[in-house]
This record gives structure tokens, C-alpha cells and sequence, in this order.
């Protein structure tokens, strides 16, 4: 299957030099990049050719933090910090099933799609106790929503084990034990993940955060992924709340915890990062360790503003994140890059350029999952392209640098999303997927939700 993409406006290839070509054309050949340049391909028997005339072409985004089943409970919580945020929604969450978890992927990863993303995390951590004997078939709901609509997944094995019973924030009703954790993320290692080149599905090893997972999970959490060949991922050093709770019951901060406990290295990558010290800074960098960047969830929670120009200037890996859509309470990345962008401004307007946040959004992603075969449009790399539309109202006026202008502009929808050489969105709309019933679905799923929490539509909390 030969697709050529031909004749966009620029393709912003996010190779190390920075290289941008103006009427640039792609060649995907079964799924990898073959050539790259201006004019005709040296190839025969195109089977599918896309007009990218009007578009910026860029690397399919990479999402590297979520939880898709948030997705169903948006708007709640609305003036609370994380703590608060979580206790209100901990019960709520508790009623997480297979038909609420592929329902709520179904909407997460369409609206990433539509956004230009390629690739997504989820952080799947909630697996109430009757379920203890479908620790798989939850990731297998949310995965099986991903091949549908075309999306290369890394869903992470997310795990509690600490409830309040245990000291913990969660209720004792969402937690699990170590050792059914352990056994039964293995089990999804060994049904799901696959390490060879451009795979689309694999897998993680996840406990949630010092205050719901026990130090001994964390622990053998890493140790069992590295046994396995696989990577590990966290919340780290979110808000002040966790900074004092890690004083209070292990006499250190957040990170000099997880260096305690062999959590930094460049198999790890860590969502939030926002209360760092400069020691952390630097044992961050040193270590390799990714960062997962959250810049609107961190401002919905009043969590504060993750040090991202000290973390790139130290040489870290930074990739982008929307989080879970209760705390964003959306999922688009082009937004999420605005917003980092603009929210490292605070530090001054020379602190992030559009590029740099593209950067952080595609390179910056593939590095946190240690992904050497996506990320930047380049011959051998996999053929994941998102090419947005330049040529609407939204951009009139944007010839000055229309590349930039995909984050200063007002966020789009992509106009074509190829995934892994296939077309995810055609004319931004979803090749495999109906985007309206997948909406009618989420909704109606919501609403069950809402009956069995109190019997009814709630009136909003404000
Ligand atoms: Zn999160």
C-alpha cells in the first residue's frame, strides 16, 4: 500500500535539524516513510494520493498522559484542588466497567484523532474489586477501542493498592492487592504488548502516586517491568498537597522518593513534574527520565506551572499530555501546545516559540515512550503525518509563518490524520468510526452513570 501525500504548503519534518520544506510531498510505502522531498516520487503504482495543498504537514502528535475513562465525568469537582478533585470523584469512579471504559475511549480517542494525534497513552488505574478476575479485560475494552479507530496505544497498566484504610487517599472499594496487581499486569504484558518496530500496542507498568500505591508496589512495579523489557510510568510531584504528604510519611519529597526507590532512568517517564526543586531538576535530566507536561490540567486543578524551560534547558526529555478529561476537561493537543506554550510565557515571551512546543508535542513525546520509530518525518520512520488545514478563516493573515500559526491560531481540527501509513481522518472526519454515534453512545453511557450514582441528571455543582 503506496500513499502519497503530495504538495502541502510546508511539511514541518521535526528532524534534529529543524528542516521545513515548502511544497513538500511524502511517500508512505506499507507503513514507513521512503521518501521525502519537492515534485514526483521515484515510485510506481501510488494507491492512494492526498492533496495536502492548503496544509501544514507535521509528525502525527503524541499524546503521553491520559485517562480515557474520565472522559464520562467532565465539569464535576470544578473548584477543587486534586485532593478534593479525587475524593469527589473516587466514588463516582468506582462503577468503571468494560462498557463505560470503551465508551469513554471511543469519544477520548476520537477527539484525538481529530486533534492530529498518532499516538496515545491511556493511564488506566481504577479496577474496582469485584472486578478482581477482569484485571484484563478492562485494557482489553480500551484497546480494542483504539484498533478500531486507528490510534497507535500505549495503555498503561495502572495500579492502587494503598486504600484510606492503609493511610492512602483512595477508598479501600478501588484498590487492589500487590500481588493480584503484579500477576495481572504480567498477564497484559504478555496478551498485548508487542516491542517490535512500529507496534501499535504497547504497554506499561503504572502505580498511580505516592499517596494510593505502597512502596512496596512501586517497587516491584519496576522491577517486574524491567525483568519484562518494558517501561514504567507515574504521577510525580503534582501539588503541594503530595509534596507534604511525602514529608509527612517518608520524611523526603516526591522525587527524592522515587530515586529511592530506582524510579529515575530513561525506562521511565512521569506525569506532572510541576513542584521540583532544583536537585530534581537535575536528577531528572540526569537520569533521562521523561516528563509527561500537563499544562492545562495543572491550571484546572490550581496545581501551578511545571518548571519546562528549566527541565529542556537541563537536557530533560518533556513530552505533551492533556490528562484525563476530568481535570482538562478536553482532549486536544494542538489546544494542550497553546497552552504550554503559552503558560511557560509567564517566565517571558522569549521562554517557548511555537516550534518548541511542536517539538515538545511529537519528538518530545516519542522520547518519553522510547520510541525511536515515530516523532519526525524522516525516511525509515513510520508513516504517522497530520496535515491541518492553513487556508480557512481561522488563518487569514498567517503568511508571516503559517507553521507557527497552528499554535498561536486558534486550535483546529486536522484536516487529514494518517496513522501507520492508513488514513485515520478524512476531511476531519474519522475513516473508521461515526463520530456522532460515538457521541450519542458517550452520552448514553453518562447518563446511566448519573442513575445509578443518585438516581438522576444532577443539577451542577458551581
Ligand atoms: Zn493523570
Amino acid at each position: 500500500m503506496k500513499v502519497f501525500v503530495e504538495s502541502c504548503d510546508w511539511v514541518v519534518t521535526m528532524d534534529d535539524a529543524g528542516t521545513e520544506i515548502s511544497g513538500g510531498s511524502i511517500l508512505i510505502d506499507n507503513g514507513v516513510i521512503t521518501w521525502i522531498g519537492t515534485g514526483l516520487p521515484p515510485a510506481e503504482g501510488i494507491d492512494e494520493r492526498i492533496d495536502g495543498r492548503g496544509t501544514v504537514a507535521t509528525p502525527g502528535l503524541i499524546n503521553t498522559h491520559h485517562h480515557l475513562y474520565q472522559t464520562l465525568t467532565r465539569t464535576r469537582a470544578q473548584g477543587k484542588g486534586l485532593f478534593g478533585w479525587l475524593q469527589e470523584l473516587y466514588p463516582i469512579w468506582a462503577g468503571v466497567d468494560d462498557e463505560w471504559l470503551y465508551a469513554a475511549s471511543r469519544v477520548g480517542l476520537a477527539e484525538l484523532a481529530l486533534s492530529g494525534c498518532a499516538t496515545t497513552t491511556d493511564h488506566h488505574y481504577i479496577f474496582p474489586r469485584g472486578d478482581a478476575a477482569n484485571g484484563t479485560a478492562l485494557l482489553a475494552a480500551e484497546i480494542n477501542a483504539a484498533r478500531k479507530i486507528g490510534l497507535r496505544f500505549h495503555p498503561c497498566r495502572g495500579s492502587m493498592d494503598l486504600g484510606a484504610s492503609g493511610g492512602g487517599l483512595p477508598p479501600d472499594s478501588i484498590v487492589q492487592d500487590a500481588d493480584t496487581i503484579l500477576a495481572q499486569t504480567e498477564e497484559a504484558v504478555r496478551r498485548f504488548h508487542d516491542p517490535a518496530p512500529g507496534a501499535m500496542v504497547r504497554i506499561a507498568v503504572a502505580p498511580c502516586s505516592p499517596f494510593s500505591a505502597s512502596q512496596r508496589l512501586m517497587h516491584e512495579s519496576a522491577a517486574l517491568a524491567r525483568r519484562l523489557g518494558i517501561r514504567l510510568h507515574t504521577h510525580i510531584a503534582e501539588t503541594l498537597d503530595e509534596d507534604a504528604y511525602c514529608r509527612q510519611h517518608f520524611g523526603k519529597n516526591p522525587m527524592e522518593l522515587l530515586d529511592d526507590l530506582g524510579w529515575l532512568g530513561p525506562d521511565v517517564w512521569l506525569a506532572h513534574c510541576v513542584h521540583l526543586t532544583d536537585a530534581g531538576i537535575h536528577a531528572i535530566a540526569r537520569g533521562a527520565t521523561g516528563v509527561a507536561w500537563c499544562p492545562t490540567s495543572n491550571l484546572r486543578l490550581g496545581s501551578g506551572i511545571a518548571p519546562v524551560r528549566r527541565l529542556l534547558d537541563a537536557g530533560a526529555r518533556v513530552g505533551l499530555g492533556v490528562d484525563g478529561s476530568a481535570s482538562n476537561d478536553g482532549g486536544h493537543m494542538l489546544a494542550e501546545a497553546r497552552m504550554g506554550m503559552l503558560v511557560a510565557r509567564t517566565g517571558g515571551a522569549g521562554a517557548m516559540s511555537a516550534r518548541e512546543a511542536l517539538r515538545v508535542a511529537t519528538q518530545g513525546g516519542a522520547a518519553c515512550l522510547g520510541r525511536d520509530d515515530i516523532g519526525s518525518l524522516e525516511i525509515g520512520k513510520r508513516g504517522d503525518v497530520a496535515l491541518f488545514g492553513v487556508d480557512g478563516l481561522d488563518f487569514a493573515g498567517t503568511d508571516a509563518d503559517p507553521v507557527a500559526a497552528l499554535v498561536f491560531c486558534a486550535p483546529q481540527r486536522v484536516r487529514h490524520l494518517i496513522v501507520d501509513g492508513h488514513l485515520v481522518v478524512r476531511d476531519a472526519r474519522l475513516t473508521g468510526a461515526d463520530e456522532d454515534a460515538i457521541a450519542v453512545e458517550g452520552r448514553r453511557v453518562t447518563s446511566r452513570i448519573a442513575r445509578q450514582l443518585d438516581g438522576g441528571p444532577r443539577s451542577v455543582v458551581r
